[in-house]
């Protein structure tokens, strides 16, 4: 789960980072309230789940409440890489003498958390990487070990920070976004830029924070942060409904029992020329419960024409699939959709059977994977 830069920033305040004063906004007039409580020049910040607000016009400063108030009016609303802007971040503005970048996250690779730290920061890292290779410090912390002291200063001196102010303060901001790193199960914490002020003061100006999401139920505080607005309702639904569910954009339904399957199932459908419309799981137990429920995420999808079951049944037993099937039909309003339904493995024949002894215009068996999924695209058009 990412999260805004404002839930990041307050997990980096509560871990002891330096972050700015501010407050969240949703119109105009709380932006200049905002402004009135911080005082002095705010930043108006966009909160939006992509990077590169800046340049797309959605951080801008203000002088006064009253500026604060036109800045949220330009930005609210704004555009920005496909993710529209309904809340905004106003915050203390700070003065900047330098950009830093810190990061840490996971290298699969090496199965260990990595740091990387530039005084380049304020662009995108992939620019300093790929430009300016060397002034990127790269430093694994071995997990086993646990957090060192030395790793802090090898990454403050192979950067070349001199300032013995500085190395101190940025040794201390490394040490606890690892904590924050390890306490909150992030996947990555980011801090670009890290700023030193005119004064040598260090402090995160901006965070990118994505905690795990299968710890999340550990941290019922942060699993709170998500932002249901902003998801798509269709994905949000099914998570309520605890339905497997990823939505794609093309025109066949697809529902397959375990990841393995339902992901060939996509790329099989899109092998013989059909678009998928979602991914959807059962899951390894799929009963006719869980089938009534996928059908009814499947079918809110207004782009569905045509929809593919696809079943091996190993402890998913095919008979109890297709009765789920049949209940949805009775329960929900699919008349319109030409369901293809390939049944194979444990109960199978007692699963064609019971479909084949309901009679229903709109299910078509199939015996294969591969004519299955030509069926349902044909069925799609
Ligand atoms: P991003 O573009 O989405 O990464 O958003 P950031 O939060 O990193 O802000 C973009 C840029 O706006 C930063 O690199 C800064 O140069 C500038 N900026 C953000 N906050 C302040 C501030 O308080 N004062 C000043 N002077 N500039 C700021
Ligand atoms: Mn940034």
């Amino acid at each position: 789960m990412d999260l805004y830069e404002y839930q990041g920033k307050e997990l980096f305040r509560r871990v002891g980072i330096p972050v700015s004063d501010g407050r969240l906004a949703e119109t105009p007039e709380e932006a200049r309230r905002a402004a009135e409580e911080i005082g002095g020049p705010v930043v108006v910040k966009a909160q939006v789940m992509t990077g590169g607000r800046g340049k797309a016009g959605g951080v801008k400063l203000a002088d006064d409440p009253a500026d604060a108030e036109a800045k949220a009016k330009n930005i609210l609303g704004l555009d920005i890489n496909g993710h529209v802007v309904r809340r905004l971040w106003i915050e203390s503005a700070s003065d900047i003498a330098k950009e830093y970048y810190l990061s840490v996250t996971f290298d699969r690779g090496a199965k260990k958390p990595l740091f990387m730290f530039t005084t380049q920061g304020g662009v995108e890292i992939e620019q300093v990487a790929q430009e300016n290779p060397d002034a990127l410090i790269r430093l694994h912390v071995d997990p086993s070990e646990g957090f060192q002291p030395w790793v802090a200063r090898r990454l403050v001196y192979g950067a070349g920070v001199e300032d013995p102010g500085e190395q101190k303060q940025i040794a201390a901001i490394v040490e606890k976004l690892y904590r924050a790193f390890v306490e909150f199960d992030a996947m990555l914490c980011e801090i670009n830029p890290l700023i030193v002020t005119p004064d040598g003061e260090v402090r995160a100006l901006d965070s990118k924070f994505t905690v795990d999401d299968n710890a999340l139920y550990t941290h019922p505080d942060i699993a709170e942060m998500r932002d249901t607005a902003a998801a798509d309702p269709l994905e949000t639904f099914a998570r309520e409904k605890g339905v497997t569910y990823v939505k794609l954009d093309g025109e066949v339904g697809i529902c397959g029992n375990g990841a393995g399957l339902s992901m060939s199932t996509v790329d099989v459908v899109a092998h013989v020329g059909g678009r998928p419309a979602n991914f959807c799981d059962l899951g390894g137990g799929g009963n006719a419960e869980g089938v009534v429920d996928a059908l009814e995420v499947i079918t809110r999808d207004p782009q569905v024409k045509s929809i593919f079951f696809n079943i091996f049944g190993g402890i998913t037993r095919c008979d109890e699939v297709a009765r789920g099937i049949l209940e949805a039909l009775e329960r929900l309003d699919m008349s319109t959709y030409p369901i293809v339904v390939r049944l194979d493995g444990t109960n199978a024949e007692e699963g064609r059977k019971i479909l084949a002894d309901a009679g229903k215009e709109n299910i078509h068996p199939e015996a294969t994977m591969l004519d299955g999924a030509r069926r349902a695209v044909e069925l799609a058009r």
